[in-house]
């Protein structure tokens, strides 16, 4: 049953139909483009690990099907590290960074938020997620991703058969920006040194940025997604793939297809 739930979801994902990953989502939405405010995500049932692992009849993994081939190299990033500071360094574990970011004030968005949202996810994770910024939900539940855009990056999850639990996600900002906007460059400058803190504990085999925002802030340059999608940039050395925000492809199902490839790109490289 859940190797039928994922061949489905892959081929919505590969035809560009809206039935499954992406249309629930737009449905509850009515449609309309959804705003991480207006979220109410539905419970996520993570996935049990026998679910996740099970090969398809044939031994091929189904999303490797029409997958595109590994792209060429983009840019390389060394995370300041010089940067983040005695105090920062000193945080052993992300417990510590988490328990930091939540007791601390670095900008003006710090006194507004409900929750921190500092990230989620497996400590050991061998791929790490990092979106814009918490929304209304997000700052409700102190968690990353549990809106409509959440649910729909469990299905992107699901279907290039990476359990959500093995992951770790987070975000640029760690409290939510006034009426979802964008982070501004001194909040992103304020907040980004935990980020690059946490990636030096985690290690992960591979960086995914949702969206131009993330992207921007962790490659440190201005540039439209399409020059920055499709191909394999590094930051310390680790690969890093961006792709479009979740709450982008609800607003346009027309970045479907593109992300679809960018996940599978970021499958192969976990593969490696
Ligand atoms: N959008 C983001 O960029 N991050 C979240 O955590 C939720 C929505």
């Amino acid at each position: 049953m859940a190797d039928e739930r994922r061949r489905y979801l892959q081929q919505q994902m590969e035809l560009g139909g809206a039935e499954v990953v992406f249309s629930k989502a737009v449905r509850r939405s009515g449609g309309q483009a959804v705003e991480p405010s207006e979220e109410q995500g539905a419970p996520i049932r993570p996935l049990k690990r026998a679910e996740i692992v099970a090969p398809s009849p044939t031994g091929e993994p189904r999303w490797r099907k029409g997958a595109p081939p590994l792209p060429g190299p983009g840019l390389a990033i060394e995370s300041p590290g010089h940067a983040l500071g005695d105090e920062l360094l000193a945080l052993r574990t992300l417990d510590e960074v988490a328990e930091r970011i939540r007791t601390t004030h670095c900008c003006v968005l710090c006194p507004n938020r409900i929750k921190a949202v500092p990230g989620d996810g497996n400590p050991q994770a061998r791929l790490v997620l990092v979106g814009e910024g918490p929304g209304a939900n997000e700052d409700a539940q102190g968690k990353p991703f549990v809106g409509q855009a959440g649910n729909l990056l469990n299905g992107i999850l699901e279907a290039i058969e990476v359990p959500r639990e093995s992951v770790y996600i987070t975000n640029i900002v760690k409290c939510r920006p006034p009426q979802n906007r964008k982070p501004l460059p001194d909040e992103i400058a304020a907040c980004i040194p935990y980020l690059h803190r946490q990636l030096e504990i985690i290690q992960p085999k591979v960086i995914l940025a949702l969206g131009s925002t993330a992207a921007e802030a962790m490659l440190g340059v201005r540039k439209s997604l399409g020059e920055l999608r499709n191909k394999v940039h590094t930051y310390n050395g680790i690969p890093l793939v961006v792709t479009y925000h979740p709450a982008a492809l609800l607003r346009n199902p027309n970045w479907k297809k593109p992300t679809w490839d960018d996940v599978r790109i970021v499958r192969q490289l976990l593969d490696r």
